[in-house]
């Protein structure tokens, strides 16, 4: 069986840096005087993440959590576990995660229960991509960079079995044979 690869392009280069400039405005002027964390899910949102931080005319600082899905894979199970948490309290913190992608919406809704049980002032939840057809539980997204369709997708921090991240665009995984 042959590898999928990347096919069509969804988000191009200048379409992610004119959006994440803007995400990275709001984000200053809605924490303007404060200093919030950024916390940035691994591995996915590392690029993001990455582009966001220097879109943001402000003080913050930043963090990042490890998660993987018990199942494996690339769909998420909703069982999810940390494999490497945060370096600092959160506690009385303005938390702003940022993630790759919601899609069934099971792992940030896990996440933002986890970060909530650690008393932060406020948190809220930043996401480059969503996946808005396909969610299975309702949670707030207060930060969204695009709202794609239900494709699988690779580059810029999405991967296909560790494969592709280093794309610097969205793309849809092709899954049709040669
Ligand atoms: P959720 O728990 O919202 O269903 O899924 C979140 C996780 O599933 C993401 O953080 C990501 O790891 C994975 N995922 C969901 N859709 C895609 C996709 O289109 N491409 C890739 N590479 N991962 C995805």
């Amino acid at each position: 069986m042959t590898t999928p690869r990347p096919g069509r392009v969804l988000i191009s280069e200048p379409e992610l840096r004119t959006r994440i400039g803007e995400l990275g405005q709001q984000i200053a002027r809605d924490y303007a005087g404060e200093t919030p964390v950024l916390v940035g899910v691994l591995q996915g949102a590392f690029l993001f993440m990455a582009d966001l931080v220097r879109a943001i005319p402000g003080d913050i600082t930043t963090d990042f959590i490890g998660l993987a899905s018990y199942a494996g894979g690339n769909r998420s199970s909703g069982q999810v576990r940390i494999v490497s948490d945060l370096a600092m309290p959160v506690e009385n913190r303005h938390v702003v995660v940022v993630e790759d992608i919601v899609d069934t919406g099971l792992t940030i809704s896990y996440l933002r229960r986890n970060l909530e049980a650690r008393h932060p002032r406020t948190l809220r939840v930043c996401a480059l991509v969503d996946k808005i057809e396909r969610r299975q539980v309702d949670v707030r997204i207060d930060y969204v960079g695009f709202t794609i369709p239900n494709v699988f997708v690779v580059g810029y921090g999405f991967d296909f079995g560790g494969l592709y991240r280093n794309l610097p665009y969205v793309a849809a995984l092709d899954e049709t044979p040669p």
